[in-house]
């Protein structure tokens, strides 16, 4: 049977144009699943049209028309943020194929499986792991089947009516280290940065912000399994730019004893990949793990999160400040402080300006002393977190609020989500800004500090607006929309005789 499959970007309208906005901008590595999916398709005897729509920046279908003909389903992947660009897609989809029954795969149709296939032209649902679901409905697809069996289904009768098939049994270790792995032959090449590949599924932990799937569950492959996987897809490296290997674990270091495990397994091997992934602060105290880590080309992401105990307890991550001093100190003592990036969050529900503060002075500290890298990220309303949840169920958020383009600028959600008065986003930037003046002295190649002005709040109070309230005297020469620098006139002095506000300082911005 021939199946297509598709992953839309993350789009989002840019001075007129359509274009890929955030991660997928960056184009780190691969989207995982539908390169998984292609390859259990193919070692299952089916015909697999891959359209990854990540690297080409599209969601034009017209180029594929001929390739697509034929088909008998087509699946489509998407997140919340790029359930927009899923849309355009899905429509091009029911024009081109107006016969072709079409599954959607990923975390939003997930949660919102009766919602999607209501308002789109899908006929099915895949709830959580696809990769048995997804051949179990090509069987019934070729042959005229019943889908009623297939578990974790959710899938419109003839009569429009929703069925929701029961929950599928989780895919268990074994089995997820017996799929095939990621077929990226077909890779675009100077695309990615990095492949990318798992060797773990969930996290055992269920921290408020977070909308990963599977929380509360981890199933690691056994290392020996995983490096053998990682050794089949290494050849195809060189399609890529940079040549990294992206684990996409949510915690490649949930057991450190396992990971330690597979970095003696790299050895033994002789392979030396420059790894990619993101570990928890608690493990690096693991001993042996960062031992182990030192000798290897890695960059790793520790989710910090907060600069204060007290936030750290309301997310759950089972870590406390001192926890990520002493890892970062530690990373520091093994010379690889600088491999690491300390990421936070602003803006937690909870939060006013004394907790923001709190958290930038604490990872300020972290830098100055251990040479740590800053990540500094808003909170975001991304559907699936406990976070966001509470606020569904308090009637401030919904699934129909993402279904148009214009997430990061949508103001509403922004501030449902980070209540801070317009005044105090411009504060932070401030005082972010000066952190990063202070940190480009001692490094002044690379950026130490990474931190971006809320599109949301650029565009509906724009610096000069802000100002002008102050003195009166700023003129705008140019605010740009998201994904431009936001620059404004500096303002001339003038003497009026009598005091006025002082201006802000020129600021610019990005998204
Ligand atoms: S933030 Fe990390 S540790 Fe917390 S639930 Fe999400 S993946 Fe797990």
């Amino acid at each position: 049977m021939k199946v297509g499959l598709l992953a839309p970007p993350m789009m989002d309208v840019v001075d007129g144009t359509l274009r890929t906005i955030s991660m997928d901008a960056e184009r780190e590595c691969p989207p995982y699943g539908i390169y998984l999916l292609a390859a259990a398709l193919r070692s299952a005897g089916h015909e697999v049209v891959l359209i990854d729509l990540i690297a080409e920046q599209s969601v034009d279908l017209a180029p594929h028309e001929h390739e697509l003909r034929g088909c008998e389903l087509m699946g489509v992947g998407a997140t919340s943020l790029s359930w927009p660009s899923a849309r355009v897609v899905l429509h091009q989809i029911e024009k081109l194929l107006p016969t072709v029954p079409i599954v959607l795969g990923g975390i939003h149709p997930t949660m919102f499986d009766r919602y999607v296939l209501e308002t789109s032209p899908a006929t099915y649902v895949v709830r959580g792991e696809g990769e048995r679901a997804l051949l179990q409905l090509c069987e019934c697809v070729a042959k005229g089947g019943s889908v009623a069996d297939v578990p974790g289904l959710t899938w419109k009768a003839p009569d429009e009516k929703i069925v929701r098939n029961p929950v599928a049994t989780r895919i268990d270790n074994e089995e997820l280290g017996a799929f095939p792995v990621p077929d990226y032959s077909s890779l675009a090449p100077n695309v990615y940065k990095g492949l990318a590949i798992e060797s773990s599924r969930g996290c055992a932990f269920d921290c408020s912000f977070c909308s990963t799937s599977y929380r509360r569950s981890w199933r690691p492959i056994p290392p020996e399994e995983f490096v053998n996987r990682l050794t089949t897809v290494m050849p195809h490296l060189p399609l890529t730019r940079y040549g990294t290997t992206h684990i996409i674990d949510d915690e490649f270091s949930m057991n450190p004893r396992r990971a330690v495990r597979i970095t003696e397994v790299l050895r033994e091997r002789g392979l030396e990949p420059w790894l990619v992934y993101d570990s928890r602060a608690n493990d690096l105290l693991f001993p042996g793990y960062v031992e182990g880590m030192a000798d290897l080309t890695c960059q790793f992401l520790v989710g910090a999160e907060c600069g204060y105990d007290e936030g750290l307890k309301k997310i759950g991550k089972g870590t406390t400040t001192e926890k990520l001093r002493l890892a970062a100190a530690k990373l520091a003592r093994h010379g690889i402080g600088e491999r690491a990036d300390f990421s936070f969050i602003l803006g937690l529900p909870w939060e006013s300006m004394d907790e923001i503060r709190a958290t930038i002075r604490f990872a300020a500290g972290l830098h100055a002393e251990f040479g740590v890298r800053i990540l500094l990220q808003w909170y975001l309303q991304i559907p699936g977190s406990r976070l966001w949840e509470a606020d569904r169920a308090a009637g401030l958020v919904n699934e129909s609020m993402y279904n148009e383009f214009g997430f990061f600028r949508n103001l509403y959600l922004f501030r449902t989500g980070v209540r801070l008065s317009p005044d105090e986003f411009y504060e932070v930037a401030q005082m972010v800004e000066a952190l990063q003046r202070a940190t480009r002295v001692r490094h002044p190649d690379r950026r130490m500090v990474e931190f971006t002005f809320p599109s949301a709040i650029a565009t509906y109070f724009p610096v000069g607006v802000m100002n002008s309230r102050h003195s009166g005297l700023v003129r705008l020469r140019e605010v740009s929309r998201p994904g431009k620098a936001i620059t404004v006139e500096e303002p001339k002095p003038v003497d009026l005789g009598v005091p006025v506000g002082v201006p802000r300082r020129h600021f610019v911005g990005y998204q």
